[in-house]
Order: structure tokens, then C-alpha cells, then sequence
């Protein structure tokens, strides 16, 4: 053990770190609630306090309609390209459409129907599960000629990468995974992965959810194929913002979105009455985007873009491994589990820790320690770790508060059944 577990020491990193003043950028009111859950929900920035009052007011009120023509229409486009700065693509390969969920539908039928005499969909049983309940819809609508396999991880850590490498075959139509898991925050080689499933033959589709303004990605030097991700988490898009998806360029206009509405159609105020697909990845947008909460986005990515994806990450893996060194002090023999991986280069910007009492230590946590995780059945309290704005005190304390609930035994107050949203 060479971490020490004052919190002088804490203090004193926080005075050396370079991102310290991005957490001036977002409002923090209290600055003894401790928000450990980031890669749930990001913080509300100043800035998109200021762009909502301007959206409402101004553009809505005051400009009404003339605001389609004044940046409404082109902001799918425009806030894509500033999110494709964030994970290696170029400027006209990603687009905000939709939910997560629903772009990862378009893009799965649009992959399927493409590869032509190819069954198999290949992903692991560390995806998000509605990843796995859209590929089940997806194939249901297809009239069940595919199948889904579901590799298992080993230890439900790590990836089952060798696993997943041995059931690519010529049968193979998709490999589709999350980058960064949700529950252990492992994170796949993209690069290798991708290259498998091309020699293949098989396409790849990548989630970036828990990804995108957390750690590096570099979609064009993988050669990715298609990718989808989140901007409610670490780009701090705010609640249900809409999310975004990627498809490289020379595949753009040979794959077409299953959802065919007016807002992907070549020129929609002729309105024509057969659907002809725009150009670019204009053809994967339907309907109408939802302009407040697509505009809210913008600042969030505003600020990523300033404080640059390398910086923030070295941030974040010191801060991470500070949090499992502490762990292994303090933690550790309490009965908590690391059930992250332990290597930097496959940990994505969250850690999970296990307990028996898991869920009940999690209610204490937040209900008496002031500090929000989130919890991930069936017993992960799963720490999100924002380089933006969480502070090494923010870790010190958090683990200062789990040892409290458990030497002192707060836990034993809370019942044992969990609430809605956890
Ligand atoms: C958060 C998350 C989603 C969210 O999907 P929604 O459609 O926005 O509900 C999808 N996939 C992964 C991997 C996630 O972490």
C-alpha cells in the first residue's frame, strides 16, 4: 500500500490538477454532496443554463419559426460533427437522432439487411441490456432468420475476447458490443476487435455510451464501422437528451434506415409522396428532433472539446486507480469487492465495488453520507469517476463514508428490496 489515506493527500492532488477549474464551469451548489454518478446523468454546465434561458426565450419566443432557418434544422449535423472531434471520426459521420436505443435499432436492421446470407449476431452478456432487447426485436421484425449469441463473460469483469474472436465466422453478419461495460467498466480493444470481425467479413457496431468524453476512442483509425452512444452521461447533454450514431462514410449510402420519415428524405419540403433517401446520414434521421433538449446538448460538448479527451483521461485513470488503491486499504477488508478491471489500459472511467450488503449500503450512502452512486444489481455500487468536475477529495470522502456505513453499521436501517430507480 503507498497511497495514503489522509485527506491532506487528497487535498493536496487537487491542488496540482491541471482540469481542477473545469468544475467552476458547472453549478454545484452544495459542495458536501458528493456526485458520484456522472456516467448516469452528467452535471448541468453554467454555459447550457444560459442556452436554455436563450432557446426558450429568444429562439422560441421571439424568433418562433424563423428558428428552423437559424440553427434548429442543421443542429443534428452540427452537434454531431462536434461529438465526432470526441471519438475520431469525420465531421459528416455522426448524427443526434433519436434515443441510444432506437439508433442502435436503425443501424442493426440497416446491418442485417445489408449483409446479405450472413446469420449471426455476435455480443457478450456484459452488453446493456436493452442493446440485447433491441437485437431481439430487431430479429423478431426480420422474421427470425438470425440468431443472437450471447458470448459470456467469465467473472462478469472482463470481456470474453477470445471467446467472442472463435465465434467469428462466415456466418457472421455483426459483432456489436459496448466499448466500456456498464457494470465493471471494462473496456474492449476497439482496434483489434474491429480488425477480427472485418476478416470475418462482419460488420461492427459499437456502443459508446459509457465511452464518448470519458476515454479516447478513434473510430476512423479502427476503421469502425457503425457506432451509436449516450450524450446524458459523460457529455453532460442533460436527462433523455437525444443520442448520437455513426456510420463510416462509404458505407453511409448503402445502408437504409428502416425508420423512413420526413426528416431523412431527399428534399422534404417537396413533399413528395415517395420516400427517397437524403444523402449523407441525413437518410438515418425520422421525425422531428426534439430542439430544446438536442440544443442542451451543445455546451456539454462545448466544454469536452475545450478541455481535450487526453487530459481528461489521464485525469481519470489517476483518479481511478486513487479510488482502488484506497479500496484495497480501507475497503477491502470490510468485505468489498473491486469487481473492476484492475489494468488501466481495459478501464473505462467507473468502478464498481462489491458487497454483500451492496443495495443497503447504497441507501445509506446516499439517504445519510451525502453522496450519490449509482447501484447495479445485484450488488455493485458503481462509482462514476468525471474528470470535469469529481475531485480527489470527492473519492476520499466517498470511501471515508463507505467505511463509516459499515464499521457503524448504518446499513442494517434499510430494508433489503430496492427502489425504482437505482
Ligand atoms: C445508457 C446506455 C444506453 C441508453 O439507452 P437509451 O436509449 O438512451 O435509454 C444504451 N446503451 C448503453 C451501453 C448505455 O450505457
Amino acid at each position: 500500500m503507498t497511497v495514503s489515506n489522509d485527506l491532506a493527500y487528497a487535498e493536496e492532488l487537487d491542488a496540482q490538477d491541471t482540469c481542477a477549474h473545469f468544475r467552476e464551469r458547472f453549478l454545484i451548489e452544495d459542495d458536501d454532496l458528493i456526485y458520484m454518478d456522472g456516467n448516469s446523468l452528467g452535471r448541468l454546465p453554467y454555459a447550457t443554463v444560459d442556452q436554455s434561458a436563450d432557446l426558450v426565450r429568444q429562439q422560441w419566443g421571439s424568433r418562433l419559426i424563423r428558428s428552423w432557418n437559424e440553427g434548429w434544422f442543421t443542429a443534428p449535423e452540427r452537434i454531431g460533427a462536434k461529438i465526432a472531434s470526441l471519438i475520431g471520426a469525420q465531421a459528416d459521420e455522426v448524427i443526434v437522432a433519436d434515443s441510444t436505443s432506437v439508433n442502435l435499432f436503425k443501424l442493426v436492421v440497416a446491418a442485417l439487411r445489408f449483409q446479405v446470407g450472413r446469420s449471426q449476431i455476435v455480443t457478450d452478456d456484459l452488453n446493456f441490456p436493452s442493446d440485447l432487447y433491441i437485437l431481439q426485436g430487431a430479429i423478431d421484425m426480420l422474421d427470425k432468420q438470425h440468431q443472437l449469441q450471447v458470448v459470456p463473460s467469465v467473472d462478469g469483469i472482463d470481456g470474453p475476447v477470445a471467446d467472442l474472436r472463435a465465434r467469428l465466422d462466415e456466418q457472421t453478419a455483426l459483432l456489436t458490443l459496448s466499448h466500456t461495460v456498464f457494470k465493471s467498466g471494462y473496456m474492449y480493444d476497439m482496434a483489434a476487435l474491429t480488425s477480427a470481425a472485418h476478416d470475418a467479413g462482419a460488420l461492427v457496431l459499437w456502443d459508446l455510451s459509457h465511452s464518448v468524453g470519458a476515454v479516447p476512442v478513434d473510430l476512423n483509425a479502427a476503421n469502425v464501422d457503425l457506432a451509436i452512444g449516450c450524450t446524458y452521461k459523460y457529455l453532460n447533454g442533460g436527462p433523455g437528451a437525444p443520442a448520437f450514431l455513426y456510420i463510416r462514410r462509404d458505407l453511409q449510402e448503402r445502408l437504409i434506415n428502416p425508420l423512413t420519415g420526413w426528416m431523412g428524405q431527399q428534399n422534404l419540403f417537396g413533399f413528395d409522396l415517395k420516400y427517397q433517401p437524403a444523402p449523407g446520414l441525413r437518410r438515418f434521421l425520422t421525425g422531428t428532433p426534439p430542439v430544446v433538449s438536442l440544443s442542451l446538448i451543445e455546451p456539454g460538448v462545448d466544454l469536452l472539446r475545450e478541455a481535450g479527451i487526453e487530459q481528461l483521461r489521464a485525469k481519470s485513470l489517476r483518479q481511478s486507480s486513487y479510488l482502488i488503491d484506497l479500496w484495497e486499504a480501507e475497503l477491502e477488508p470490510l468485505g468489498f469487492t473491486l469487481k473492476s478491471p484492475r489494468e488501466q489500459a481495459y478501464r473505462g472511467s467507473h468502478i464498481s465495488l462489491g458487497h454483500a450488503e451492496g443495495l443497503r449500503i447504497d441507501l445509506a450512502l446516499i439517504n445519510d453520507m451525502h453522496v450519490l452512486p449509482d447501484f447495479r444489481a445485484p450488488d455493485n455500487i458503481r462509482l462514476g469517476i468525471t474528470p470535469l468536475y469529481t475531485t480527489y477529495r470527492d473519492i476520499h470522502q466517498t470511501v471515508q463514508r463507505l467505511k463509516h456505513i459499515v464499521v457503524e453499521r448504518l446499513y442494517e436501517r434499510y430494508p433489503t428490496e430496492a427502489p425504482i430507480v437505482t
